[in-house]
């Protein structure tokens, strides 16, 4: 009987020639050997431990308890423990803190971001967390109180897995994520500290120990940006109400939820009223990794793709003997390499930026660079993944419907005895 090789992704670091030849060229000699060694180890573990937490991570969803069985309101999120496998190998493998420690001076976001780029595939999306834990510590370095960069910040930058912290970012309300002018949350002032009350809609991430938020100051019209840590010293939501956990369309494994906030104690970032200019800080890290993210991706389907192509045959010959195949896929190649060069380049001169290494012009460009990497690499993202789940052929179709098969509504339906709905689901997942 007949089985397909399925395919095989190979070694994520050793076999990207094209992040190789890029660390060649970005990196100085005398950091190169370092970085290759750490990154080639870490290919290694992405393929035999990630991937298999990965998947895990992805079909056990986190779960919202509410209360507890006394009725006491509790607002657990229960995670898997491949999920929380992730928070060790992130901190362990210093995938916030590289681009904090500067061992590798201006270099040390580019490398970053290229552990961050083998990461992200075979994480369950993980690496969300990690941006927004990012952001979070660039905007605490630069305007935080004395407090947050004595305490926060180094949790944030942590490599010890028990000491790391991650960081939420909740922005999005009700009236509107790209446009927060509409923004209902208050800040009453209450002696140093701010009390916010008001929804939060979108809220990734929520099992974080802390957030960076916008609220208006009682009385003005401009926001301010807030720093909340959500728990107190015995571990109880600092008033805090989860409402729901999202019903998301993908990352089933990232817990996004809708809150309350009813008198949530928080401490002031940045002048007040320049709560937008601020937080753009945050932004500026998490729109490369975005795009960083959003390469991984492409690569990741790329190599799939290949390697498909490699072994399927069609029509007595391989994929990657039909001409009109290799041209697709090469078209693919070609809109990946573009966004890699673009993504990686935005990184180096992140990491230059930072250490005052650029010129007038080379920050203008990363200023510019910054949103439209974003923006280009999530749509082509989209793009690319798109194609090569066609290139897979109806198989696809199959794993939709084993997808599918999981839902609650499908579970208790025993397709091999009824046959007639599973070709009817058929047609509905093709059409
Ligand atoms: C998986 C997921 C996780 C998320 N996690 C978080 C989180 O952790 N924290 C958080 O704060 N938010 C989070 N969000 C919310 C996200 O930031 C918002 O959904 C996003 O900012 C868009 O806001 P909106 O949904 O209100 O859409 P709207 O702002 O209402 O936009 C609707 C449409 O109008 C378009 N549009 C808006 N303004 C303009 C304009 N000026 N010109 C042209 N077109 C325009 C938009 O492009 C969009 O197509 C998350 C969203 C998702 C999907």
């Amino acid at each position: 009987m007949f089985f397909q090789s399925p395919p095989d992704f190979g070694q994520p670091f050793e076999d990207d020639h094209l992040l190789i030849s890029l660390l060649h060229r970005y990196i100085p000699q005398e950091h190169l050997s370092f970085i290759l060694a750490d990154l080639k180890k870490f290919g290694s573990r992405v393929k035999n431990e990630m991937e298999s937490l990965a998947k895990k991570a992805e079909s056990s969803p986190p779960v919202h308890v509410p209360y507890d069985p006394w009725g006491k309101r509790i607002d657990e999120i229960r995670v898997s423990d491949a999920w929380q496998r992730m928070h060790e190998i992130a901190a362990e493998e210093g995938i916030v803190a590289i681009g904090y420690e500067r061992k590798f001076s201006e270099f040390s976001r580019f490398y970053q971001f290229a552990k961050l780029y083998l990461f992200h595939p075979s994480s369950a999306i993980y690496s969300c967390p990690l941006a927004m834990t990012d952001g979070a510590a660039r905007v605490i370095e630069l305007m935080g109180t004395k407090d947050l960069k004595s305490q926060a910040f180094k949790h944030l930058t942590s490599r010890d897995p028990n000491r790391f912290w991650t960081s939420g970012q909740w922005m999005t309300e009700k009236t509107g994520g790209s446009d927060v002018s509409g923004t209902q949350t208050v800040a009453k002032v209450e002696g140093e500290i701010y009390r916010l009350s008001g929804i939060k809609w979108f809220t990734s991430a929520t099992t974080s120990e802390m957030a960076m938020t916008l609220a208006k100051i009682e009385g003005e019209d401009k926001l301010s940006l807030f720093c909340v840590k959500l728990r107190d010293e015995e571990g109880n939501l600092q008033n805090i109400e989860i409402n729901r956990l999202k019903d998301k369309l993908g990352t089933k494994a990232l817990p996004t939820a809708e809150l309350t906030l009813k008198g949530t104690p928080a401490t002031l970032i940045g002048e007040r009223g320049k709560g937008v200019k601020n937080i753009a800080n945050l932004f500026n890290v998490t729109r490369i990794y975005n795009a960083c993210c959003a390469v991984g991706y492409m690569k990741r389907a790329l190599a799939l793709s290949i390697d498909y192509s490699k072994k399927r045959k069609a029509f007595g010959k391989t994929l990657n003997e039909h001409g009109l195949h290799v041209h697709t896929l090469s078209q693919l190649q070609l809109a990946y390499e573009a966004s890699m060069h673009l993504t990686f380049h935005t990184a180096y001169l992140l990491g230059r930026s930072e250490l005052n290494k650029n010129s007038d012009t080379e920050e203008r460009v990363l200023r510019l660079l910054i949103p439209l990497i974003k923006l280009y690499t999530a749509k082509m993202g989209v793009q690319i993944i798109s194609e090569v789940v066609e290139s897979f052929g109806g198989l696809v179709t199959l794993r939709i419907l084993a997808f599918l098969r999981s839902f609650e509504m499908l579970k208790f339906w025993p397709f091999g005895k009824e046959r007639p709905m599973y070709f009817h689901l058929m047609l509905y997942v093709r059409s």
